[in-house]
């Protein structure tokens, strides 16, 4: 078989097994799990909560959980990053985070060791406690613990999983890299300027210790910038329509979602 048609093939295979699972029935436990534990799925309305249920299906079906730290996986843990990763997903054709494969869960903060590399070429060594990481090896490290408290308040601007999961788009798409002089058509010069422009004014006012409805990490680097406006735009929508609506209506166009909309 030529390999075109071998791809095309392996595509349609994937999208007839993807639509088979997706409408497969929620087990009821996990349904209260999303009740008891997902605060985007209470805020959501019916139509997308049944995206997301099948969206939840899919991504279990494909992505590989590892307890770490001495914790065991449950389905309360696989369903509740599940469903708040899945957020993002919903009303755009989705790939499911395919740069990723493994989620390693550890029961709370985990101690990360980490290297400064000084101009002069010492190195320094030392150890930072962590709630999550993205890594672009296919694999992403969450806190049990921390993943809980952003999912049980939806309002604070603070979402372990939003954020995290946000690294994995931002690196499918190369969202907080993209240079306006490079960028392919208007929409993503548009995108890049306003983001851009955005991160300028935030950095600036981070530096001067002025207060803005977005947690100073953002102010890190591009990368960060993008992660947290993401868990922002989700949590505290309005707040961030108001600090920046260029801003907000970039995330809204990309995430084809308008969180000022959702109930709660
Ligand atoms: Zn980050």
């Amino acid at each position: 078989m030529p390999i075109t048609r071998l791809i095309r093939w392996l595509t349609g295979f994937r999208r007839r097994k993807r639509d088979r699972i997706r409408s497969g029935p929620l087990p009821p436990e996990w349904r209260a799990i999303l009740e008891r534990r997902s605060g985007a799925w209470r805020r959501l309305n019916p139509a997308d909560r049944a995206e997301l249920v099948g969206h939840v299906l899919v991504f279990l079906n494909e992505k590989h959980f590892e307890g770490c730290g001495g914790l065991t996986i449950t389905d309360e843990i696989r369903v509740t990053i599940a469903a708040e990763a899945c957020v993002l997903l919903l009303h755009r054709d989705t790939e499911y985070f395919p740069l990723l494969r493994s989620i390693l869960v550890y029961p709370r903060e985990y101690i990360a060791p980490t290297a400064e590399h000084l101009d002069d070429g010492t190195v320094i060594e030392d150890h930072q406690p962590r709630q999550g990481e993205s890594w672009d090896q296919g694999s992403l490290v969450l806190s049990w613990r921390d993943v809980l408290g952003g999912a049980a308040n939806p309002h604070d601007g603070q979402n372990v999983v939003l954020h995290e999961f946000a690294h994995q788009i931002d690196e499918e798409f190369n969202l907080s890299e993209v240079d306006p002089r490079n960028a392919l058509n208007d929409a993503a010069r548009h995108w890049a300027m306003v983001f851009d422009r955005a991160f300028e004014r935030f950095s600036t006012e981070v530096e001067q210790g002025r207060a803005t409805p977005i947690d100073p990490y953002g102010a890190t680097n591009e990368a960060e910038f993008f992660a947290v406006i993401t868990e922002t735009f989700f949590e505290r929508p309005t707040d961030l329509r108001r600090y920046d609506p260029g801003l907000y209506e970039q995330w809204s166009l990309f995430f084809r979602q308008d969180p000022i909309s959702w109930r709660g």
